[in-house]
């Protein structure tokens, strides 16, 4: 198998839930300062019309396939990925992970309390998970000064950045040097999920690829960011040669 597929230009690499698990072990293992993305259909449609955006994620040293778009789009291009890797499904392997090598993990953005929420549920299913910190914080530069005090101090090996994109990769880009922290990971709204703050959809939705639909029903202003996912398929198909 491929280890990675391009779609429309971007790189999403050809990993399954353990093998991403496997691969953070692997970043946090060679210190430096890596950068993790949850890949979806609208991360690559911005990245055709923003080249900062395509830029970070070209640099970024893994490329998760976050959601059912990316992997139609695999199959479509003849290189199917092992499956997908959602960012609110990963936080619970990725905690239990953490847990068991007592790598700290600190969580950064969300709704003022989402973070904490979400600590302590994934804390719930594993009691040894280092929770080095949780704040809410500022996506924007203005914001930088007080993350960045906190996140140093609390020195996880971890950082979850629940921004949204592109703020969460900006905000990655801008200071993964100053966080001096091996992994750092956009994840969207994974502690929205994972804190229960916001239900998931059911698990028949989830399994048909449904899971936009649902979140479309309960956050209609998701419509605008959705309207480009015609416009992927027609180009992921014309790129198959379909
Ligand atoms: N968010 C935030 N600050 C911002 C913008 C967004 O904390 O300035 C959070 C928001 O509360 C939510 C997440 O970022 O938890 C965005 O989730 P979404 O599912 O929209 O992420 P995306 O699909 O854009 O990656």
């Amino acid at each position: 198998m491929a280890t990675s597929v391009r779609v429309l230009g971007v790189r999403v690499d050809a990993v399954d839930t353990a093998g991403a698990v496997a691969r953070i072990g692997a970043l946090v293992e060679a210190g430096g300062h890596h950068q993790v993305a949850t890949v979806n259909p609208e991360f690559i449609m911005l990245a055709r019309r923003d080249p900062e955006f395509a830029r970070i994620l070209e640099a970024a040293d893994l490329c998760l396939a976050d959601g059912w778009g990316v992997t139609w789009a695999a199959k479509q291009l003849g290189v199917p990925l092992p499956g997908r890797v959602p960012g609110s499904d990963f936080l619970e392997p990725l905690a239990g992970f953490a847990a068991e090598r007592g790598y700290r993990v600190f969580f950064l953005g969300a709704a003022a309390g989402v973070a904490e929420a979400a600590a302590t549920a994934l804390r719930r299913a594993h009691p040894r998970l280092q929770v080095a910190g949780c704040h809410a914080g500022d996506a924007g530069p203005e914001g930088d000064a007080e993350s960045l005090a906190l996140i140093r101090a609390a020195r996880p090996q971890i950082l979850l950045v629940a921004y949204g994109h592109p703020k969460q990769e900006l905000w990655i880009e801008r200071n993964r040097l100053r966080a001096e922290v091996p992994v750092a990971m956009g994840v969207g709204g994974a502690f929205d999920f994972v804190s229960g703050r916001v239900p998931r959809a059911p698990a028949w939705m989830r399994r048909v690829g449904l899971e936009w639909l649902y979140r479309l029903g309960r956050e209609p202003w998701r419509a605008r960011r959705m309207a480009v996912l015609p416009a992927f398929a027609i180009r992921v198909l014309l790129a198959a040669g379909r």
